[in-house]
C-alpha cells in the first residue's frame, strides 16, 4: 500500500514513498513492456450463489510474470499504476483479455457472468466507455455479462464526475459492483447515490465473522442495510467452511474466496468448470453447506 500520497505528503521526503523514485519508473516501464509482450496473464476467480448453489461469476485477476523478479503482486504495482497513469493501459489490456477469455467460457456456461476490477482513475476518461463498447461488439457479447468492479483506493478527485462516468457506463447495460465495501474510503452518503447493483464486503470484515461477534454484528448489519438499498451482496475472502455457512445464514447473496476455488488460469478454470458439470453448475463444496 501507498501510504502517503507523493514524495512531500508528509512534510518529509522519504525515498521509500516516492513514486518518481527510478526503482518504481523501471517498475512501470516494464509493467507497460510486459502488457505488450504477453507477461501478464489475466486469472479467474468464481463465485458461487448462496441461494441456488450455482457458479454465477467470475472475478479477472491480473498475474505478471516479471522475467527478473519473477511473480510480481497485484498490490504491489497496481497502486503504482494508479499513481502514474499506467493503469489506462492495464485495464485497456484486462478489457480485451477477459472479453474474449468470456465469450469462449460463454458457449459452455451461458449464464455466467465476468467482472473486471477498474480503478476511479479510469473513470476520468472517456476512453473506458469506448473501449468496452468495442470489445463487447466484437467478441458479440452482451453488456450483462460484464460487471465493473471499482475500488476507491483514494478519494475521488471529482465525486460528481466520477457518478456522472458510472451512471453512463450502467446505462450501457454493464453491471457496476463496488469492491472492498468497509475498507478505506468508501462513505455511506455516497453509497445511496451509486448506480450499482451489487456491494462487495471487503475481506478484512470477513476474515474473523466466526470468531468475533463484532464482526458478525457488523457484516450482518451491512447485509441488511446494502439490501435495504436495492443492491446485491457479495463477502470476497471466504476461506473455511464455517465462513461460508454463516454468511449464508445471514442472507448474503453470494461468495467468492479459497474455500471455493482459488484463481486460476483460464484452462484450469474451464476444467473446474467442466468439473462441476451439471446444469446449472453445483460446486460440491457448496452443497455441504446446503443444509
Ligand atoms: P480485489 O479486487 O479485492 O481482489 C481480491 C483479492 O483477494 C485477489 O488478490 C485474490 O486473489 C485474493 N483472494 C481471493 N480469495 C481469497 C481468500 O480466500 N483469501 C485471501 N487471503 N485472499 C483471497 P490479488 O489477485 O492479489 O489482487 C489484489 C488486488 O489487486 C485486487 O483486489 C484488485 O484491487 C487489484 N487487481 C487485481 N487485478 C486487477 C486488474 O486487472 N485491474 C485492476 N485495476 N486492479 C486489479
Ligand atoms: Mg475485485
Ligand atoms: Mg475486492
Ligand atoms: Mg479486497
Amino acid at each position: 500500500e501507498i501510504a502517503p500520497r507523493g514524495p512531500f505528503a508528509t512534510g518529509l521526503y522519504s525515498p521509500a514513498f516516492d513514486i518518481y523514485s527510478e526503482s518504481r519508473l523501471t517498475l512501470m516501464s516494464d509493467l507497460r513492456e510486459a502488457l505488450q509482450n504477453n507477461q501478464t496473464e489475466l486469472y479467474y476467480q468464481p463465485k458461487v450463489c448462496l441461494n441456488s448453489g450455482e457458479i454465477v461469476g467470475l472475478e479477472a485477476l491480473l498475474r505478471w510474470h516479471h522475467p527478473e523478479r519473477g511473480w510480481v503482486c497485484p498490490s504491489d504495482f497496481v497502486p503504482l499504476a494508479e499513481e502514474t497513469g499506467v493503469i489506462r493501459q492495464l485495464t485497456h489490456w484486462a478489457i480485451g483479455e477477459g472479453i474474449r477469455d468470456l465469450a469462449g467460457l460463454l458457449r459452455e456456461h451461458p449464464s455466467l457472468t465476468l467482472s473486471i476490477n477498474i480503478s476511479t482513475r479510469d473513470l476520468a476518461s472517456r476512453e473506458l466507455g469506448e473501449r468496452l463498447s468495442s470489445v463487447l461488439a466484437q467478441h458479440t457479447v452482451d453488456a450483462e455479462r460484464l460487471t465493473l468492479e471499482l475500488t476507491e483506493t483514494a478519494a475521488m478527485e471529482d465525486p460528481e464526475k466520477g457518478l456522472r462516468a458510472l451512471k453512463a457506463l450502467a446505462d450501457t447495460g454493464l453491471r457496476v459492483s463496488i469492491d472492498d465495501f468497509g475498507s478505506g474510503y468508501s462513505s455511506l452518503s455516497y453509497l445511496k447515490r451509486l448506480p450499482a447493483s451489487e456491494i462487495k464486503l471487503d475481506r478484512s470484515l470477513i476474515t474473523d465473522i466466526c470468531a468475533s461477534e463484532s464482526s458478525r454484528v457488523i457484516v450482518e448489519t451491512a447485509i441488511n442495510m446494502v439490501h435495504g438499498l436495492g443492491y446485491r451482496v457479495i463477502a470476497e475472502g471466504v476461506e473455511n467452511e464455517e465462513t461460508a455457512h454463516l454468511l449464508r445464514e445471514m442472507g448474503c447473496d453470494k461468495l467468492q474466496g479459497f474455500w471455493l476455488c482459488h484463481p486460476l488460469p483460464v484452462k484450469e478454470l474451464k476444467n473446474w468448470l467442466a468439473e462441476h458439470n451439471e446444469a446449472p453448475v453445483r460446486t460440491r463444496a457448496y452443497s455441504r453447506i446446503l443444509t
